[in-house]
């Protein structure tokens, strides 16, 4: 990782976490169907693209920079040979920012070929790769899947795969969703907290493990059912099934309630609840919660969509007479990879993606609808275009507790002193931002929506308590961290 975990590490952009693909099918190569489904997840990250093929005899690897459409051309895919393969699409939460880190991690070593794919972020990947490098293993990047595939690598020396999993899983700490290639077996595990989702599908000639059940949709799978928090799954190398093996079993899950609110796909199903409806739910809870009377309710699109029509629906349900209409367009050419070095680059940024449409907004009173704030950039942004544009009066509403603290585990909520609720009420923000009233939704609600436990879920960026224990900062339940010395050569 860059940084300890008292000093997260800082992006010059906006950031999102990575997706892990892998396939096994009866006798056709995997490549194709690997980058399809690296395709529907392209949300989660990108930086880079990857894919590893194995043919049974040998490894094929092509990872490129940037998006899957650039980082593959028809030749590449050709050329990834056999029926196994693993893919990952990269936003960088940890290591540097070039093609050394891109993924997934490959390596050929005495106990065979090992290819690696890591959704997450460790939090003793320093500690290991410190021990691992004392005992002669030399690292080529400093992200901390390549600390998994070395670990797994020594372990897979003198145990078949389960155990070495199993070993590797007692001694790495933190968030991951991996897809591992071993020869030519494909296997998908979850950390046994189940922070990031895992998901397995069925082809007809074969399986596949995605992060999300988008990525199975695209590829004409059908949904099988996630990966257990702890467990390891065991593509078939005929495509003919899968074994499960329930490696750790802990008392709480911490699914990141962030998941369901921002960033995977409204279409997915995550941990058996569809991520679009969970998103509704939480408007319709915004507005019982913190409804105000305007004249018309808008989404910030693409993020606030879902949260606001939910919001409108339950305000009309009560009888409120408010128009739900779309009164920001959005540049869809704006990518992501849009460069925003600077707080300058990212306030003009937000004007050259979203534009109002003034009959909807001039002269009424406006509620502006979006999922989450993290610095503000946003808000205060539209704040001001929405009135340029007319607006009486502008409500902020906002699906989604106020983020207070960094995330260790995948996603880029910036620093502390960055975030614009770490030190500030919603009046204040409020003020700040240029709104006439600003409100977030209560952890209860979101608890509610997504029809989980508390104590299953993972809100640390809302409450500065962590299911892992992170260095310098409080944790919100027992946290058994691995004693890296105790278990090493095992
Ligand atoms: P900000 O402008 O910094 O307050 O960021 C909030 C906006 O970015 C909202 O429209 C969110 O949909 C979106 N967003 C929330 N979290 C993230 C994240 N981790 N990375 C990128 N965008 C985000």
């Amino acid at each position: 990782m860059q940084g300890g975990p008292s000093d997260p590490p800082e992006f010059d952009h906006p950031t999102e976490k990575c997706g892990v693909v892998g396939a096994s099918l009866a006798d056709r190569d995997a490549a194709l169907p690997t980058y399809y489904a690296l395709y529907a997840l392209q949300h989660r990250g990108q930086e880079s693209a990857g894919i590893v093929s194995h043919d049974g005899f040998q490894q094929h690897q092509h990872v490129g920079m940037g998006l899957v459409g650039d980082a593959f051309d028809e030749d590449d895919i050709d050329a990834l040979h056999g029926p196994a393969a693993i893919g990952h699409v990269r936003y960088p939460t940890a290591g540097s920012v070039d093609e050394s880190c891109a993924q997934p991690f490959s390596v050929s070593f005495k106990g065979g070929a090992l290819g690696l794919s890591h959704n997450g972020n460790l939090v003793n990947a320093d500690e290991l790769r410190d021990e691992l490098a004392g005992s002669g293993h030399a690292f080529t990047s400093d992200g901390d899947t390549e600390v998994i595939a070395h670990d797994l690598a020594r372990n897979l020396l003198d145990a078949d795969i389960v155990d070495a999993v199993e070993a590797t899983m007692g001694r790495i700490h933190g968030s991951y969703s991996l897809t591992i290639m071993h020869d030519d077996t494909v296997l998908g595990v979850r950390d046994p907290r189940g922070n990031r989702p895992l998901v397995i599908g069925k082809l007809d000639d074969g399986y596949i493990i995605a992060s999300e059940s988008a990525a199975i949709d695209t590829v004409g799978g059908e949904v099988v059912r996630d990966v257990r928090p702890g467990e390891l799954v065991v593509l078939h190398e005929d495509g003919g099934g899968f074994d499960s093996h329930q490696l750790v079993d802990v008392d709480n899950t911490a699914h990141c309630f962030f998941e369901y609110v921002y960033f995977a796909r409204p279409d997915s199903v995550i941990d058996e609840e569809l991520v679009y409806e969970v998103r509704r739910e939480l408007g319709r809870q915004l507005w019982q919660e913190a409804g105000v009377d305007s004249d018309v309710v808008m989404p910030v699109p693409d993020s606030g969509r879902a949260f606001a029509s939910g919001y409108a629906e339950q305000a009309q349900q009560e009888g409120e007479s408010v128009d739900f209409a779309e009164g920001l367009m959005k540049n869809r050419y704006v990518g992501r990879t849009f460069i925003m070095p600077t707080q300058e680059a990212r306030e003009r940024a937000v004007r050259l993606k979203l534009n109002p449409i003034k009959s909807t907004v001039e002269g009424k009173s406006v509620t502006i609808i979006d999922d989450s704030i993290v610095r503000g950039t946003t808000s205060s942004q539209l704040v001001d275009l929405v009135r340029e544009a007319g607006a009486e009066e502008v409500h902020v509403r906002i699906g989604a507790p106020p983020i207070q603290a960094p995330c260790y585990f995948g996603i880029d909520m910036a620093t502390r002193d960055e975030l614009i609720a770490a030190d500030r009420t919603a009046d204040d923000i409020a003020a700040e931002v240029g709104a006439d009233s600003l409100s977030y939704l209560s952890l209860d609600a979101v608890t509610a929506a997504i029809g989980k436990s508390r104590a299953d879920l993972c809100a640390g960026c809302v409450t500065g308590e962590y299911p892992y224990e992170v260095d310098g900062e409080a944790t919100d339940r027992p946290v058994q961290r691995p004693d890296v010395d105790s278990v090493a050569d095992d």
